[in-house]
């Protein structure tokens, strides 16, 4: 079965994931799906780099609140690193 998606423009649902087939509107890609189609973006693996969120679409209030959320984030892998870090010499 595939997978439907819900038009934010007409309400309607379609398995189209980049335009409504029912009323014609483009569909918004997030930035996590942006690169999926991108070639050169394909690598099995990659270290996602620390973006701020800029999108003026989102109230300002609530871009601080999800880059604060980003920064946090980062400052947990440091401390997760830094612990990896500390058992490696712990062991050798
Ligand atoms: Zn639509």
């Amino acid at each position: 079965m595939a997978t439907e998606i819900k038009c934010f423009e007409c309400g309607g649902w379609d398995t189209d994931p980049t335009t409504c087939s029912l009323c014609g509107k483009v569909r918004k890609v997030h930035s996590t799906f942006e690169n999926q189609n991108d070639v050169e973006r394909q690598k099995p693996f990659e270290i996602p780099m620390l973006v701020w969120n800029q999108d003026i679409n989102i109230p300002t209030w609530k871009r601080n609140l999800i880059n604060s959320g980003k920064a946090l984030q980062w400052i947990a892998l440091m401390i997760g690193g830094f612990i990896a870090w500390l058992a490696y010499w712990i062991v050798v």
